[in-house]
């Protein structure tokens, strides 16, 4: 069985978590280029290159577990590294004390209309009816001209050098199948992530994003259709030249927002900052919805226990 430390491995993360603002991963992602253009013509873009991935390459266990030589030797890589995943964790921008970052988690957004889908020559990418985007990789192995990468305005794909395939998140289709949320939903301690049906109205991820307007895509305008959605961050007031708090102003600048989900962030923001204030003193259908007490309304329609499932596993 293949695993996530084979070699070829190295690059694949299911969803990444984005300081931003940052460069992010792989480094500059956000301008390599990709998805549609405005006369519904593929962008080709870019396929990052092994230095935008970084990493800290192989470290010398055998050496240092079994090598016997004891403590002269230790776990370091052999060349010292520039760049990785997470590598701006937490770094942010601005002027103290009105610093600011937050987080963008990224994973495959499993598009309308997947660019990734339309470059591969070889077929091998496809929606399914109900919207998952998946690689078939028998027929995708021997690729040497991985264009799927190079299409995705996300950069979402990674090429394996090793088995010449690509690989991306599948949405943990085969949990999906048998009723189980996928894994990075009914795992996350914050309650951060919803799974639903756009077309169950009455479904969280529908309310967020089709009731209260308060969940967008990212970068809507790469022409993908992406259907993962954000809720945007409620960042502290800012303080102003006398060290006053300014409740008018977020310390995270609103273009930085805009430019990342769009314009309907300024009426997202409203309706967040309206409902909160709201909940303080009385009740919120939109607060206690992100709040989320009962755990379970994450999951959709997608509620099983995998041990339920697959009681041996
Ligand atoms: Fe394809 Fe996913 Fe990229 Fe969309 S985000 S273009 S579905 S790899």
């Amino acid at each position: 069985m293949l695993r996530t430390n084979d070699r070829g491995m190295e690059r694949v993360w299911w969803m990444k978590v984005n300081t931003v603002p940052g460069r992010g991963y792989p480094r500059d992602w956000e301008t390599m280029g990709g998805g549609w253009d405005a006369s519904g013509q593929l962008v080709r873009g870019v396929r990052p290159a092994a230095q935008d991935y970084g990493g800290i390459g192989e470290l010398p266990y055998e050496e240092v577990f079994y090598g016997g030589k004891g403590t002269s030797v230790h776990l370091a890589p052999k060349v010292v590294p520039s760049w990785g995943p997470n590598w701006e964790e937490d770094t942010g921008a601005g002027e103290y004390p009105n610093s600011y970052f937050f987080y963008v988690p990224r994973l495959c957004n499993h598009c309308w209309n997947p660019s990734c889908a339309a470059a591969c020559e070889k077929g091998a990418i496809t929606k399914d009816d109900q919207g998952i985007v998946t690689i078939d990789q028998s027929a995708c192995s021997d690729c040497v001209e991985p264009a799927c990468v190079e299409a995705c305005p996300y950069k979402e794909i990674t090429y394996d050098e090793v088995r010449r395939v690509a690989w991306k998140c599948d949405l943990c289709a085969a949990r999906l199948a048998d009723g189980i949320a996928p894994a990075c939903i009914r795992q996350c301690p914050g309650r951060a992530i919803w799974i639903g049906r756009l077309d169950e109205e009455d479904g969280p991820v529908a309310q967020l994003v089709g009731r209260w307007k308060v969940a967008l895509p990212l970068h809507a305008e790469w022409g993908t259709g992406p259907h993962v959605y954000y809720i945007p961050p409620l960042a502290p007031a800012a303080f102003g030249s006398g060290g006053e708090v300014d409740p008018a102003r977020s310390r995270i600048p609103l273009d930085e927002l805009r430019r990342l989900f769009g314009a309907g962030v300024d009426g997202a923001l409203e309706t967040l900052h309206r409902e909160r204030a709201q909940r303080r003193t009385g009740s919120s259908e939109l607060m206690d919805l992100l709040i989320a007490p009962r755990w379970q309304t994450l999951l959709g329609p997608w509620p099983k226990d995998p041990s339920e499932v697959r009681p041996e596993a």
